[in-house]
């Protein structure tokens, strides 16, 4: 079976073909800058070499059509004929209070999609655009949807409740849902199967941290608690979003520097965690070279940033009542062992014990805490595009 996983964003689509019976991803690559002149697919070939194919894309069903004609192209494509792909898995953002779980896209589905838009303005239409597309461009192939707040949905309501007038969460929906679901989900049933223990009776924490990130709280393999909120910038400090501020700062600095809620959100979403303090990068290895060469504001920004995955590591610990394992994972999780390292130092009152050579590794599954630790610290590299085809091919 072959199935293509796509993850539409306002200009962008990234995508790869799964052959599911190896797992192998069969083609990959991404189009971006749809909507600008100078719109391009850039396809990464099996070999490691990337193709540029520029061409004008206005909207995502003409970027979607491209990436299927290189699927069959004989140079470097990989299939023969399209009618080779039997379903299309979808990245949607917010399944809202709706989806607890992945779905077979029918007509009320994206209805239910789209009354999500409210809570994912910039997402939601991208990836309705993309489910649209492939009715155009592959009538007839089985689509599902795979949520990243679905995986949070089992949260208990004292956890995902804000302390607000209740009217606003029945009025509007307000709660945190949290997001990166399909990571948290995929890297918290691995580490199990990884280190031979069931997962229904471990506490798990799973640091998601790359440029977006967020730890979840993950009991007898269920989400109890995660960082993010009603949208991402709450919890972790991250590339370049602020994640937990007060909200007197909020109005505070709307007042002050006059910006209205636009602005507002373009600062703390855009423009804040690493690349706001350091002001030099929202970018770790950027970051790193920055204090390599003295710069104070850069090594405030890290110590910031570790600082706050220590402190929900801690918090999760407590929601849980204990932790059988913590998990790394995304951009930073997997490749940065100082901020691995620096964040284990400050969880040894739980009993978390580094071993430094273990720890010395980048983007492979491994135990990276010492034989013996009362927590079991685990590298695991995430992928939510695996976990996507598979509950796509479940599903159908
Ligand atoms: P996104 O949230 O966009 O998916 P990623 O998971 O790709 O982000 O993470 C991007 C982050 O990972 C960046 O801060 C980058 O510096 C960091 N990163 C990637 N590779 C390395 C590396 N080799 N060493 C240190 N940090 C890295």
């Amino acid at each position: 079976m072959k199935i293509l996983v796509l993850n539409c964003g306002s200009s962008s689509i990234k995508y790869k073909l799964f052959e599911m019976e190896s797992k192998k991803v069969m083609a990959q690559g991404g189009v971006e800058k749809i909507g600008l002149p100078d719109s391009f697919l850039l396809v990464k070939l099996p070999n490691g070499e990337k193709v540029k194919i520029e061409k004008s894309m206005p909207e995502h069903t003409i970027g979607i059509q491209l990436i299927l004609d290189t699927l069959v192209d004989a140079k470097i494509g990989c299939i023969k004929d399209l009618k080779e792909i039997n379903a299309v898995g979808h990245r949607v953002v917010h399944g809202g209070e709706k989806f607890n779980k992945s779905v077979l896209i029918t007509p009320e589905v994206k209805k239910e999609i789209e009354q999500c838009i409210d809570l994912a303005p910039l997402h939601n239409p991208a990836n309705l655009k993309g489910i649209e597309a492939i009715e155009k461009t592959l009538p007839g192939v089985p689509q599902v949807a795979v949520f990243d707040t679905a995986f949070h949905q089992t949260m208990p309501d004292y956890a995902f409740m804000y302390a607000l007038p209740y009217e606003l969460y029945e009025k509007y929906a307000i709660r945190r849902y949290g997001f990166h679901g399909t990571s948290h989900r995929y890297v918290s049933a691995r580490v199990c199967e990884f280190l031979g223990v069931d997962p229904k009776k471990q506490k798990i924490v799973t640091a998601h941290i790359g440029n977006g990130g967020s730890c979840a709280a993950v009991l007898n393999g269920k989400s109890v608690d995660t960082s993010m909120g009603l949208t991402p910038v709450e919890g972790l400090v991250m590339g370049t979003r602020a994640g937990d501020l007060d909200l007197g700062a909020a109005t505070f600095i709307m007042d002050k520097e006059h910006l209205n809620t636009a602005e507002f959100n373009n600062l703390v979403n855009k423009k804040s965690g690493l690349l706001g303090v350091s002001g030099v990068s929202s970018d770790a290895r950027d970051i790193d070279a920055a204090i390599k060469a003295g710069n104070k504001r850069a090594d405030l920004a890290r110590k910031m940033f570790i600082y706050r995955v220590i402190k929900y590591v801690g918090a999760y610990a407590a929601a849980m009542n204990g932790i059988d394992i913590l998990v790394f994972t995304a951009g930073i999780g997997e490749n940065d062992p100082f901020i691995r390292a620096e964040v284990m130092k400050g969880l040894s009152f739980l009993g978390v014990e580094l071993d430094e050579e273990a720890n010395n590794v980048r983007g492979e599954e491994r135990i990276i805490s010492k034989k013996g630790s009362k927590v079991t610290v685990c590298l695991i590299p995430t992928d939510e595009e695996l976990m996507i085809a598979s509950d796509t091919e479940a599903l159908i």
